[in-house]
């Protein structure tokens, strides 16, 4: 068991274990990417331990744009504004891998999604380390998946609990609280 600021997490998934699925999508994404350059586009933060693991398994010439996704809310409207921040590449004709840490209800992967597809790529698939299925509430299918996850909250090699726990080169999650089955 660890602490995480102030909650306990107990290990979910090795660091071997994590390289190993990495190295597996990494051959897979080489094989599928062959003459076609394609542009990583990692989501940060949380997506920089994954996006620079599995870049360094691609075998084929790929290169890599990091964005960041700022989301309000409109005073005036319901709607939420979503803004990528960060992409300096002309993404028209190419060939996009969005890298993102996890894909919980698909909301965040969703906005993502409208705002690249605007730039008229060639074609943009999904690469998420963890996807929880049970939770989606939009259609989104990522092509290349390391591990599906039950809809439980994980911290470590590069994602958060209020900041902190990205340090953590395993996969840990929010053990249960005493008495809740
Ligand atoms: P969404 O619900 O839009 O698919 O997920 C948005 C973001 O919520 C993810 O990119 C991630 O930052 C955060 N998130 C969702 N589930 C988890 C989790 O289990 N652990 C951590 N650390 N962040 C999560």
């Amino acid at each position: 068991m660890i602490t995480v600021g102030d909650k306990d997490f107990v290990p979910f998934i090795e660091r071997k274990t994590i390289e190993a699925r990495i190295a597996a999508l990494a051959l897979q994404i080489s094989q599928d990417y062959q003459a076609k350059r394609p542009l990583l586009v990692g989501v940060l933060n949380g997506a920089f331990m994954f996006a620079a693991d599995l870049m360094k398994e691609i075998s084929v010439p790929c290169e890599i744009s990091f964005v960041k996704v700022s989301s309000y809310q409109q005073a005036a409207s319901t709607g939420r504004v979503t803004q990528l921040i960060g992409l300096q590449e002309d993404l028209t004709g190419r060939h996009v891998v969005i890298v993102e840490d996890i894909v919980d209800t698909g909301l965040t992967m969703s906005e993502i999604l409208t705002e690249l597809q605007k730039q008229n790529p060639r074609s943009v698939e999904i690469t998420t380390l963890l996807f929880k299925p049970e939770a989606l509430r939009k259609a989104i299918r990522p092509r290349y998946v390391g591990f599906e996850i039950a809809n439980r909250f994980v911290v470590g090699y590069g994602l958060d609990y209020n900041g902190l726990g990205r340090n953590l080169a395993d996969l840990y999650v929010l053990a249960e609280a005493p008495g809740v089955a």
